[in-house]
């Protein structure tokens, strides 16, 4: 069936397009040299004393959709022998938790196209040892064989992308042939598999799913789960990102506000992303319902930032908007494994987060977009 693609804006040139590619960061380009950490530093931390302490492992580009915020319809991927492999994410994920990381969330592309996602998990869970690992998931591939094996290997939280409850919106949006019913059968499942704290994210853009905004609220009351509006940021392939797309996080709390009266709750964990509240009103059926705006344009969190992110071929991003990343493959696939070559990649990372930027700058003149897409970098 062929997908009608909604106007988001002018489409950009080719040349500018191919450059950005995914291929054109496996293309070897210098590195911008990396600031050293003081000696005393044997953890992660970067210079502007923020601790780094979740890890976000992008462990594929690849996706079965192609929604029109993130992907083109013909997006190329990286070849598969470039992905890391399960023996590669969980080294990585060791040394960083020795320095550190506490939580660490997989992501894609869409990361459950990964056949040994178990071995990735279980891993990572048993040489890693962090406090929770997390996935996010389109849930267009999670069974109830698929969900109970993911737990069993150590799985222990589940966040869901879900843009449009309305069919038509949901197709136009994502360009897949899967649908918002099976996505909403995918949460219950995973409920039903014992998975407590389930999330769903959604990207709200103007004239797009913005009509989206209430009915997704009513699916966290629905479903009693915590729905948390995501603003639309400039990480797309096609580099169309135009700010008046953005639905600003006081816009989507008013429209919910505007049924439902909410009550903020305060957040335990002060590098969260996401400003949360519970609806006022709470139905017998839905304790856990919340909604929550992450507004990275609109109301910055990065003075509390505590992530680091490892792309699928084994490049570091100390920022998600990083124009830098540094790669670790050398280090991983030409050095036999050891504590000194596990020195060598602790230092590299150390490094690599003392040379991470206060944060974006998408609201200055000087912004420049990342030329990895947002496919390739994993939420
Ligand atoms: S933009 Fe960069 S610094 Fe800011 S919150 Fe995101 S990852 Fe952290």
């Amino acid at each position: 069936m062929k997908m009608e693609l909604p106007i988001l804006s002018v489409r950009p040139n080719a040349d500018a397009r191919s450059a950005r590619s995914p291929h054109a960061h496996t293309h070897p380009h210098a590195e911008p040299p990396l600031r050293r950490a003081p000696s005393h530093i044997r953890h992660l931390i970067d210079s502007f004393s923020r601790p780094i302490r979740d890890l976000r492992i992008s462990i594929t580009d690849r996706c079965n959709f192609r929604c029109v915020y993130c992907m083109e319809p013909d997006a190329r991927f990286l070849p598969h022998a470039e992905l890391l492999s399960p023996a590669h994410f969980a080294r990585l994920a060791k040394i960083c938790t020795s320095l550190g990381i506490r939580k660490i969330r997989l992501t894609g592309g869409e990361p459950t196209l990964r056949p040994d996602l178990p071995e990735i998990i279980r891993l990572i869970r048993d040489l890693a040892k962090p406090d929770e690992i997390a996935l996010t998931t389109n849930g267009s591939l999670c069974t109830d064989q698929s969900l109970l094996t993911w737990k069993a290997a150590g799985l222990s939280r589940l966040t869901f992308s879900l843009d449009a409850v309305d069919q038509s919106l949901f197709t136009s949006t994502t360009r897949s042939n899967s649908s918002a019913a099976e996505v909403i059968a995918a949460i219950r499942r995973a409920q039903s598999a014992g998975f407590s704290t389930i999330k769903l994210n959604a990207v709200i853009v103007r004239g797009l799913n913005d009509s989206q905004i209430l009915p997704l609220a009513q699916l966290a009351l629905d479903l009693n789960i915590a729905v948390r509006y995501i603003e639309y940021m400039p990480l797309d392939e096609a580099h169309a990102w135009n700010r008046d797309k953005l639905v600003p996080a006081h816009e989507i709390l008013s429209t919910i506000q505007s049924r439902h009266p909410l009550t903020p709750i305060p957040s335990p964990d002060p590098s969260s992303t996401s400003e949360n509240f519970l609806f006022s009103n709470p139905s017998t059926h839905a304790p856990s319902a919340s909604v929550g705006v992450i507004a990275p344009v609109t109301r910055s969190f990065c003075n509390r930032c505590s992530r680091l992110r490892i792309t699928a071929e084994g490049k570091v991003r100390p920022c998600l908007f990083s124009i830098n990343e540094w790669s670790l493959r050398d280090l991983l696939l030409n050095h036999a494994e050891s504590p000194d070559s596990d020195a060598l990649i602790a230092q590299r990372l150390i490094d690599i987060c003392w040379s991470k930027q206060a944060g974006h700058t998408i609201n200055a003149d000087s912004f420049q977009q990342p030329a990895r897409p947002m496919s390739a970098i994993g939420g």
